[in-house]
């Protein structure tokens, strides 16, 4: 590990021995990277002998439902009544806004751990430990642990294995580095139980996520080079599947994996003046740094923002920076 990691991790460790109480946060649409990291920062802070609340601003997805303490994470709206939190772990979330309603429990002077690896991350804590090398937080949150010698419980094995899995797609994407296969081979020797947890994650779907993928796939158009994919998911077609957030997850997987794209675009209609905007890249196009110019961010490969527009107008648009991205890049 690095001696600038390895600093980042002792402001950490002195972070929470310095209160009693935390409220331990992730962002919206919470993804396997950050429940598992919500529930792994939980079972440290059980070892440690602390109090603490988890908490997100989404219906935890139904797949991620196995995973120990999964039934602790609470709503914002629980929380109302309870005493402001004023020191808060933030995992995975890239910026302050991305905690949403979440924000409403703090304390006015909150003190936040923000605890990341996205690139575009902006320091929001009072602690950062940002570690953009990083596979996924659940690696950052694998060397918290060993720094603080704990010990590797099941619980907490499986909770970090689930976000080394689902941030690496399954060990294949280019963060899959000997140092995460190490790890996780380290986590399958601590009881971890790797094929249930692939079959609940990467290999059950619900048939609402089938049912939107078939109408999605009816929408996809290629950019005439065939370098750009895009696909639209419409407010009739979630009424008409009954779709919830969990359900459109990986859609936009497929456009990226047409041969010979590059950048893979969904567009989901949230409302008539807003779009949600996801977004897959395979080698050339670095769309975090591409959708941080439209107000989101992420990761090069893997990147969101949510513009105000209509429909057309969003859409012309988000093409058109895309289109100059990759003539930039290739000449
Ligand atoms: P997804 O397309 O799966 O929603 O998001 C892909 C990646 O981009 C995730 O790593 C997610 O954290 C990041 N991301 C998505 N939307 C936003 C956004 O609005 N703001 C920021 N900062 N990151 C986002
Ligand atoms: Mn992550």
């Amino acid at each position: 590990m690095m001696r600038e990691t390895n600093n980042q991790l002792e402001a950490a460790t002195r972070f929470v021995q310095d209160a009693d109480r935390f409220l331990v946060v992730s962002h919206v649409n919470p993804d396997g990277d950050a429940i598992g990291s919500t529930l792994a920062v939980g079972q440290i802070l059980k070892q440690l002998g602390k109090r603490y609340v988890m908490i997100n601003e989404s219906a935890i997805p139904q797949k991620y439902q196995f995973l120990p303490d999964c039934n602790q994470i609470r709503s914002p709206e629980d929380l109302r009544t309870e005493a402001p939190f004023s020191h808060v772990i933030a995992v995975d979330a890239a910026d302050a806004d991305r905690m949403g309603e979440c924000r409403k429990v703090f304390a006015r002077d909150v003190h936040i751990l923000n605890i990341d690896h996205h690139a575009t991350n902006d320091r929001f804590g009072t602690v950062n430990v940002v570690i953009p090398d990083a596979a996924a937080t659940a690696q950052v949150l694998y060397d918290w642990v060993e720094s603080m010698g704990l010990e590797w419980t099941q619980e907490l094995a499986t909770c970090i294995y689930t976000g080394l899995l689902t941030d690496t797609g399954g060990f294949r994407y280019a963060n899959t580095t000997p140092r995460v296969m190490n790890q996780a081979a380290h986590l399958i020797d601590r009881k971890v139980e790797a094929h249930r947890i692939a079959e609940e994650v990467l290999e059950t779907t619900t048939l609402a996520h089938l049912q939107l993928l078939r109408k999605a796939l009816e929408t996809l158009r290629l950019s005439k080079d065939g370098q750009i994919a895009w696909m639209w998911i419409r407010r009739r077609d979630i009424e008409a599947t009954g779709a919830k957030e969990e359900d459109w997850d990986g859609i936009v997987n497929y456009a990226r994996n047409v041969m010979g794209v590059d950048v893979g675009i969904l567009f989901r209609e949230v409302n008539e003046k807003t779009i949600r905007v996801s977004f897959r890249s395979r080698r050339i196009v670095d769309v975090g740094a591409l959708a941080q110019t439209l107000g989101g961010g992420g990761h090069a490969r893997a990147a969101g923002c949510t513009i105000m527009g209509s429909a057309g107008e969003v859409e012309r648009q988000v093409l058109q920076k895309v289109a100059s991205a990759l003539r930039r890049v290739v000449s």
